[in-house]
């Protein structure tokens, strides 16, 4: 599931190339991906920029008007050509998009005033899109609740040690609250720890100050790497012109069940905590 870097890097290159364009046409082959509204209402609506909040990709649009975007598992955006059948899509020109079967699950099709494509891939279909006025968008529960950015000022040592002690649970479950933290999903909360050697299922109340401050730390150098690498493509997330992020090559501790740690020579574990896979060195994380 695509998490900050990831989703920040979509969010940047969209606004390198589409920011601007107007929406002259929409295709849609999952009606089940467009939640709650006609793509009719989005015809001749320019882009005026996209933002991240959390997860959320956020196109501002001509008019006032917020299309939200929400990835989920395997979301990404692709900027081609397609030609569609029914409601099937087929890559019309040579590259990643055609070639990596990861690119091939395009439900959704913005035709651009530029001639471009925006297209939007999803395998397991659990993404969505939404609209909404600016008003509604600001007043929108699920956005108004999220934590603090891991890069913005609200986002300070103190503020974290404060939530790790009011909250009663285990560590890893805690980076993953969106309440609390915008932005951390599975793959960087496993990395994080690591490089904090903090136990993923350590009680948020038993860690000490150096700890906390470990782990804070370790949070912004985990997720500005990932992001100067534009993220982890191991499974089904891609970049815009449908290449990879190179995070995957760097790896610390995640997807790497069964294989040496990086700092010990000892074996990498993984377990589920609250179902969500997690890898780490039960030597050095303690
Ligand atoms: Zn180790």
């Amino acid at each position: 599931m695509p998490e900050l870097p990831e989703v920040q890097t979509i969010v940047d290159e969209l606004n390198e190339k589409i920011k601007g364009r107007v929406i002259e046409d929409v295709w849609v082959g999952k009606k089940k991906l467009i939640k709650n509204f006609s793509v009719l209402e989005l015809k001749g609506k320019r882009i005026v920029q996209v933002t991240r909040r959390a997860k959320y990709i956020i196109i501002e649009l001509s008019d006032d008007l917020i299309l939200l975007v929400h990835l989920k598992m395997t979301g990404h955006f692709l900027l081609g050509k397609w030609k569609t059948e029914k409601d099937e899509s087929f890559p019309a020109i040579e590259g990643p998009i055609k070639d990596d079967p990861y690119n091939s699950y395009v439900h959704i099709i913005f035709y651009l005033d530029s001639g471009e494509e925006l297209g939007f891939s999803d395998l397991r279909q659990f993404g969505k899109m939404e609209l909404y006025t600016k008003k509604e968008f600001s007043n929108l529960k699920e956005i108004k609740e999220l934590g603090p950015e891991p890069f913005s000022k609200e986002f300070t040592l103190d503020y974290f040690k404060s939530i790790a002690k009011k909250k009663k649970t285990n560590i890893k479950k805690l980076l993953l609250d969106q309440e609390k933290i915008a932005g951390i999903g599975n793959i960087y909360s496993s990395e994080i720890l690591f490089l904090s050697k903090i136990n993923p299922e350590r009680k948020t109340e038993s860690l000490t100050e150096e700890e906390m401050e470990s782990i804070y730390e370790a949070i912004k150098i985990i997720l500005k790497k990932a992001l100067e690498l534009k993220g982890t493509s191991m499974s089904d997330y891609r970049r815009l012109k449908g290449n990879k992020g190179n995070y995957q090559s760097s790896v610390l501790v995640y997807g790497r069940k069964g294989m040496k740690c990086l700092d010990c020579n000892g074996i990498i574990r993984y377990v589920k905590i609250g179902s969500r896979g997690t890898f780490y060195c039960p030597h050095c994380q303690k």
